[in-house]
């Protein structure tokens, strides 16, 4: 793998940089720029080399959202920034073709083409004829086939970003953990996470299970679980995982009746749980046992909230936030909302590394590569 320093020739040179521009927006504007000011080092360089900055990425999962709110944020970093409302044919083009040695020029949502998550051939040659060089700097999606992913780099000489290269190598290292290790997975959709805790599994000396994640085995335990969210993954798959001394699930739970509007509920040992309220967070006893683990580690990685945070069960998550950035570990956290929420509560930044991906970190994890960095060897 390149990077964006091996390119030979910039001076003018237009060159498309896969960004990661899916940040949280509401009511028009951006609410966490954390990923925003990650993408900067590498457009910064190519502008310093005088190329001709085109930024593709999405936002969204509708194809239908725009990337204007994104550009308005973007612009207080990066005053020379322009925008383009289509990211291909004539109008883009175009634009391309004002750009001066310097200009950033940012492409609208490549999602609004149908073509990007299909990977159609033609979509990414269109999308490749704006530029003479690929740089992929959104690790976020590098475990997507899209075209702009693994379709670009078919048709183009293609690089790391500076965003890639240091996700690639801190993760690398996170798949050899100082003993004693402490990784913790929560979120949801556990048939997407079964590979990557069985990969922790074997490499980490304790792997904690919350959020959703740790109903299928409080399930698999033999308690009640209520209403609580769950998988179709098999009942003999988790019985299997739940015999491995190393995995640690909660003892205690917040539940309340699952309604849109609950926003806080009761601490309730696991066998507790009624049967028409739900699971929503880990509770604090959990937490408690938590910290001699967090005490004694080395390296913790995270990946994915302890509990359903949009609703405001973030009380468990931001205190395992707090007792993890005062251990002396190596700390490593990811996942797009979890690293937003932290960030916001000033917590991110206290970690040894932060991962701008969520599932694409998980996937690097479970198989040490992926689709779109392949792509560019
Ligand atoms: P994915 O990216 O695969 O969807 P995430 O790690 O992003 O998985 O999962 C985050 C989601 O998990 C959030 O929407 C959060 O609300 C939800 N979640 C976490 N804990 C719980 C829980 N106990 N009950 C319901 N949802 C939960
Ligand atoms: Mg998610």
């Amino acid at each position: 793998m390149r990077n964006v320093r091996k390119i030979p020739q910039l001076k003018n040179v237009p060159v498309l940089v896969r960004t990661a521009l899916n940040v949280p927006v509401e009511n028009g504007k951006v609410t966490n720029s954390f990923r925003l000011r990650q993408a900067l080092p590498t457009i910064q360089y190519l502008q310093s080399k005088g190329a001709r900055v085109i930024l593709a990425g999405h936002i969204g999962e509708k194809g239908t959202e725009t990337l204007e709110p994104v550009f308005q944020a973007m612009k207080q970093f990066l005053p020379r920034l322009e925008f383009c409302p289509v990211s291909i044919g004539k109008q883009a083009r175009e634009a391309v073709r004002n750009l001066k040695a310097g200009d950033v020029l940012m492409l609208e949502n490549l999602r609004r083409h149908r073509g990007e998550t299909m990977n159609d051939p033609d979509f990414a040659a269109e999308l490749a004829s704006l530029a003479d060089v690929f740089v992929e700097d959104s690790f976020d999606v590098c475990h997507r086939k899209h075209a702009s992913v693994v379709g670009v780099p078919t048709f183009l000489p293609s690089y790391a970003g500076f965003l890639v290269e240091n996700e690639v190598k801190e993760l690398t290292k996170a798949l050899k953990p100082k003993s004693p290790s402490l990784a913790i997975v929560g979120g949801a959709k556990f048939s997407t996470k079964e590979p990557v805790l069985v990969k922790l599994l074997s490499t980490y000396s304790n792997v904690f299970v919350g959020g959703a994640l740790a109903n299928d085995f409080i399930r698999a335990e033999g308690h009640s679980i209520g209403t609580s969210l769950t998988s179709d993954t098999p009942a003999q798959n988790i019985r299997k995982l739940l015999q491995l001394k190393k995995l640690l699930i909660p003892r205690d739970v917040i539940v309340a009746e699952q309604e849109e509007t609950v926003t806080s509920g009761r601490a309730v040992t696991v066998d507790m749980v009624p049967s028409n309220e739900s699971m929503l967070d880990v509770g604090p006893q959990t937490i408690t046992a938590l910290e001699p683990f967090i005490a004694e580690a080395k390296t913790i990685l995270w990946n994915g909230p302890l509990g359903r945070y949009e609703n405001g069960f973030t009380e468990a998550t931001f205190a395992l936030a707090k007792a993890i950035v005062k251990s002396k570990a190596h700390t490593i956290l990811g996942g797009g909302d979890t690293v937003a929420s932290l960030d916001a509560a000033g917590l991110a930044k206290r970690f040894s590394f932060v991962s701008t991906g969520g599932g694409a970190m998980l996937d690097f994890l479970a198989e040490g590569t992926l689709p779109g960095i392949e792509a560019l060897r």
